[in-house]
C-alpha cells in the first residue's frame, strides 16, 4: 500500500466517523504526482478541499511523517474544473526547530529515577546538558517498555527548548525515508536533511539487521555528524554486539561512545512509577493498591500505564470506586485474558529467536547445553505466561510426565536466584512475549 493510502487509513481510525464520511472518504491519494516530500491528495470539491486543509492537513502531514520519516508539504487538489486549487500547507513545513515527532511529555522531570535506570538517566541528562562531547554516541539499550524512547526524547525536548534542531526518527522511518529518496532519485535532499541537525535521535536500531545498503548510508551520516561534533543518540532492545547482521564498522562506532543499559524496574521503582503515572492522570490509588499492582504486574511500564488507565475507565463506566477488591477483579480478568492469548508455540518461537536455536530443537530431545537451556526457559515461560497445566506442558515438549516439568521449573528457579543475567533475560523475554500478544 502506498504511504498516502496508509495515512488515509490511519486518519480514518483517528477522526469521528461522521467527519470521515463527509470529507475524507472521497479524498484520494495522488500517487503519481506525489514525490519525496510533496504529498498530493485529490478531493471532489473546493469546499471539502478547504475544510480538509484547515482541519486535517497538519494531521495528514504528521501521519505521513510517522509512515515515511519525511515531513511533507501537503497539497489538496480538486479533481477537475478549470483552476486547480492548490492549498499549500505552509503551516506544516518544518518551521525552525520544530520536530513533530517528539512527545512533549517525555521529559526528564516525568521520568522516575530508580536503580534499574539510573545509569541511563544520568548519562542522558549529561548529554542533554553538554551534547556532542563526552558521550557520543550514546547508545541506550534494554527491554520493551522500559523507558528508552522516553529518555531519548527527553534529551530531544531539552535541546529543542534551547533552540537546537532535533531529528527524531525510528530506524524504520530512517529506512523508509532512505528508500523513498532512492526511488525518487533525491538522495542529496536526504543527506542535507540529516546533516543539518544538531542532535540525531535514532530509535529502535535493532531493525537494521542485514539491511546492507542502509547500513552504509547510516554509517556515512553517522560519521559526518560525529566529525562535526553533533550528538547522536541511539536506542535498541539489545546491545550492539547482539544485533544480528550489524556490520562491524557500525558496531565499533556504537561502542566508541557510551553504552547504557536500562534494566527492568525493581519493586521500589515500579511503585514510584505507578504513583507518578496515576498522579499525572489524576487517578487516585491508595498505597495498598499501588503495592498490589506493583507486585502483580510485569516490568513493561507501557503495560503498567495501560492497566492503570483501564482500571480507571472501568471504574468510571461501572460507577464504582477504585478499591483493592475492585482492582483485584479488574486485574484478574485482564491477566486471564492475556494469558489465554499467549500460546506455547509463540513462546518457543521467541525464545528460539532470542537464543539463536531452532524452534524444532527446543521441542526435540537434543541434549546440547544451549538447547537444554533454551528448552528450560521456554518451559518456565510457558508455565508462567500461559494457562496450561504441567501435564499439558509435558505433552507439548514430549516429556514423560509433569514431574519432568516441575523438575525443570525447580532447576531454573534455583539458577535465577544466583544468576542476575538469566533473571534479566527472562524478564526481557516475558516482556517481549506479552507485548507481542497485546499488540495483536
Ligand atoms: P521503550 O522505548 O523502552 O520501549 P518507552 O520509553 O516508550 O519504552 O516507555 C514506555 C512508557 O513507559 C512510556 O509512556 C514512558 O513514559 C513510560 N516510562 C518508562 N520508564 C519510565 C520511568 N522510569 N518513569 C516514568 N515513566 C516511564
Ligand atoms: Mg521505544
Amino acid at each position: 500500500m502506498s504511504i498516502g493510502n496508509k495515512v488515509l487509513n490511519k486518519l480514518k481510525e483517528e477522526i469521528p466517523q461522521s467527519e470521515y464520511n463527509r470529507y475524507i472518504k472521497n479524498l484520494k491519494y495522488d500517487e503519481k504526482s506525489s514525490r519525496g516530500d510533496i504529498a498530493i491528495f485529490i478531493t471532489n470539491n473546493i469546499l471539502s478541499a478547504k475544510w480538509i486543509k484547515t482541519r486535517y492537513a497538519k494531521k495528514i502531514a504528521h501521519l505521513y511523517e510517522i509512515e515515511s520519516g519525511i515531513i511533507p508539504e501537503v497539497i489538496i487538489e480538486t479533481k477537475k474544473g478549470g483552476s486547480k486549487s492548490k492549498f499549500k500547507n505552509i503551516a506544516v513545513k518544518n518551521k525552525k526547530n520544530e520536530s513533530t515527532l517528539l512527545n512533549p511529555s517525555f521529559t526528564f522531570s516525568t521520568f522516575v529515577l530508580g536503580e534499574s535506570n539510573s545509569l541511563a538517566y544520568n548519562v542522558a541528562e549529561a548529554v542533554a546538558k553538554n551534547p556532542g562531547s563526552q558521550y557520543n554516541p550514546l547508545f541506550i539499550y534494554g527491554g520493551v517498555g522500559l523507558g528508552k524512547t522516553h529518555l531519548m526524547q527527553a534529551i530531544g525536548n531539552y535541546r529543542l527548548n534551547l533552540g537546537d534542531k532535533i531529528i527524531y526518527n525510528t530506524f524504520e522511518q530512517f529506512l523508509n525515508r532512505y528508500t523513498n529518496h532512492i526511488k525518487t532519485k533525491t538522495m542529496d535532499r536526504f543527506r542535507d536533511y540529516y546533516r543539518n541537525c544538531d542532535i540525531l535521535l535514532i530509535d529502535d536500531i535493532q531493525f537494521i539487521s542485514r539491511k546492507e545498503q542502509t547500513q552504509d548510508e547510516f554509517f556515512h551520516t553517522f560519521n559526518e555528524l560525529h566529525s562535526l561534533g553533533k550528538q547522536i543518540v541511539i536506542t535498541s532492545d539489545r546491545a550492539p554486539k547482539k544485533i544480528a547482521g550489524l556490520v562491524d564498522r557500525l558496531k565499533s562506532r556504537f561502542e566508541w561512545g557510551m553504552l547504557a543499559s536500562i534494566n527492568p524496574p525493581e519493586l521500589e521503582t515500579k511503585i514510584a512509577i505507578i504513583k507518578k503515572k496515576s498522579e499525572l492522570d489524576g487517578i487516585k490509588l491508595n498505597d495498598e493498591i499501588v503495592n498490589f499492582l506493583a507486585t502483580k504486574l510485569g516490568s513493561n511500564i507501557r503495560e503498567i500505564e495501560g492497566t492503570i488507565i483501564k482500571i480507571n475507565a472501568m471504574s468510571n463506566l461501572l460507577r464504582q470506586p477504585i478499591t483493592l477488591d475492585f482492582v483485584k477483579n479488574a486485574i484478574e480478568d485482564y491477566l486471564n485474558e492475556k494469558k489465554k492469548s499467549i500460546t506455547i508455540d509463540s513462546i518457543v518461537d521467541i525464545v528460539a529467536q532470542e537464543l539463536n536455536v531452532k524452534p524444532s530443537d527446543i521441542k526435540s530431545k537434543k541434549r546440547a547445553k544451549k538447547i537444554v537451556e533454551a528448552r528450560r526457559i521456554a518451559i518456565y515461560l510457558a508455565r508462567n505466561l500461559t494457562p496450561n497445566s504441567m501435564p499439558q506442558i509435558a505433552v507439548y515438549f514430549g516429556m514423560k510426565d509433569h514431574s519432568a516439568i516441575s523438575h525443570a521449573m525447580k532447576k531454573i528457579e534455583d539458577i535465577i536466584e544466583s544468576d542476575e543475567n538469566l533473571k534479566v533475560l527472562i524478564e526481557e523475554l516475558s516482556n517481549k512475549i506479552e507485548t507481542l500478544k497485546s499488540n495483536i
